[in-house]
């Protein structure tokens, strides 16, 4: 009987990916993310399993981000005992969100999706990939990673297996980075004929719009910090803590290092946000070329001498002590939540802080509000006046856009006759990048539903 692929995530939406892959008695769960965005995503979370949690072979992970790994414990819990395969520097950054949603949840009101010890349970049964451009045997499939640009050890995951005496391939893109971003190697372009595949899964985040240049975005960047050093004002940066934060990092110390801005004080505020640029820092083996360059030189991309780093509550509480001119860079991105919240408290109503929005603010969220110009906010138990000057910078995505996803789909040698499936996107986004992938490539695609399955025959 041919394989059979079932969708299990992120099929109307850019969270919750989870796709489970089965074939001759054995099966493979690629990725087993949270659902994420208000009710609704909690009720998917606690769903029941569209497969057997039990019967799956085992794990793969595409890179560590929540929405990719966040469920790994549940699944666990509820009766799968495989181990989780991934990129070394995957697994790392997976262990992390995964300690730290158990470590929210046990600070919050309602039941925990799942516990510290579902967390211990699933590091025993951690194993390393041997890495890209390698090959692992996993049941009867084999399981290639390639470096997919997006955060530290992200993986495009190519699985292949033998049907009546012929290989057939599948290629999960997982998340695909933007070509350019520094510190980590860029999205796989250059592929053998012998990473043929038949399917493709494919993001499609950004699969309807095209970002404004990142060199614009480093000179308003430049700017803002410039201005601050001349008021002494705050720079607030609300900031994923998982390659985002780590980005902001190396864009400062260039800065800093090339004198285009003295040298001003850059905190990165929360333990999460300081366990990943620890990782950043060790993992120099995902490093492209531009970053082993600069540690040759003796100057580490992520290490500037006016670093600050406070992990605990108390040295949280520091921070707002400091005088003059600084950089903040604490989570969460959104502002929804996080100790960037405090400081926004603290600093909002002072005209000269600066409020760097560096990624995408979603409805509903205060980073929106503020992103709106809205003139007072709700925080800590008070309405705060906004003098802040708000500045957005959309250059910095970790996702290609449009053509940086088209341009990766270009360079994939896909045979004949396969299905491209577009998922991990809204669903104007999907449906815009299908249509494009149909007319520019004459690709057979599909958009698949929840729970959908298929068979890849
Ligand atoms: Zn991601």
């Amino acid at each position: 009987m041919p394989a059979q692929l079932t969708f299990a995530g992120a099929a109307g939406g850019v969270t919750g990916s989870c796709y489970h892959l089965a074939f001759d008695g054995a099966s493979l769960v690629i990725d087993c993310g949270t659902f994420q965005g208000g009710r609704i995503a909690d009720e998917l979370n606690q769903r029941p399993w569209p497969f057997d949690p039990a019967a799956v072979t085992a794990l793969v992970l595409t890179h560590g981000h929540l929405d990719h790994c966040g469920r790994v414990p549940l699944l666990s819990d509820h009766g799968f005992t495989g181990p989780v395969w991934g990129h070394a520097a995957t697994l790392d950054i997976a262990m992390l969100i995964m300690e730290d949603t158990a470590k929210l949840a046990a600070h919050s009101d309602g039941p925990p999706m799942y516990d510290r010890d579902s967390v211990a349970r699933v590091r025993e049964r951690l194993k390393r990939h041997p890495g890209y451009g390698k090959k692992q045997a996993i049941g009867p499939f084999t399981v290639e990673l390639f470096d997919a640009g997006h955060i530290l050890g992200s993986s495009h995951v190519r699985v292949s297996w033998t049907e009546k005496g012929s290989e057939r391939a599948i290629l999960f893109s997982g998340d695909i980075g933007v070509v350019g971003s520094p510190i980590i190697r860029d999205p796989t372009s250059s592929w053998s004929p012998e990473n043929a595949v038949d399917w493709v899964v494919t993001e499609s985040t950004h699969g309807d719009r095209n970002h404004p240049d990142r060199a614009a975005a480093r000179e308003t960047f430049r700017d803002v910090i410039q201005h601050a050093m001349l008021d002494g004002g705050k720079v607030l940066v609300p900031a994923f803590a998982i390659g985002r934060t780590q980005e902001i990092l190396f864009e400062l110390d260039q800065m800093i290092t090339a004198g285009e801005v003295g040298r001003i004080p850059v905190v990165v505020d929360g333990p999460l946000g300081l366990s990943a640029t620890q990782l950043y820092r060790r993992h120099k083996g995902c490093y492209d070329e531009d970053a082993l360059e600069q540690l040759d030189r003796g100057d580490h991309p992520l290490d500037m001498d006016t670093f600050v780093g406070a992990r605990d509550g108390r040295a949280s509480s520091r921070v707002s002590d400091l005088r003059g001119a600084a950089v903040i860079i604490a989570g969460s991105g959104m502002c929804n939540g996080g100790r960037i919240r405090r400081h926004l408290a603290e600093n909002l109503d002072d005209p000269k802080t600066d409020v760097l929005l560096v990624g995408y603010q979603g409805a509903r969220t205060l980073g929106r509000a503020l992103e709106d110009g809205v003139r007072e906010v709700w925080l800590d138990g008070r309405q705060v006046p906004v003098r802040a000057r708000i500045t957005r910078i959309s250059g910095f995505s970790a996702h290609a856009d449009q053509e940086g996803l088209a341009s990766w789909y270009g360079s994939l040698p896909t045979k004949q006759g396969g299905t491209t499936f577009v998922t991990h996107g809204d669903d104007e986004a999907r449906d815009v990048y299908s249509r494009l992938l149909r007319d520019r490539f004459g690709a057979r695609t599909a958009v698949p539903m929840l729970d959908d399955t298929v068979t890849l025959g």
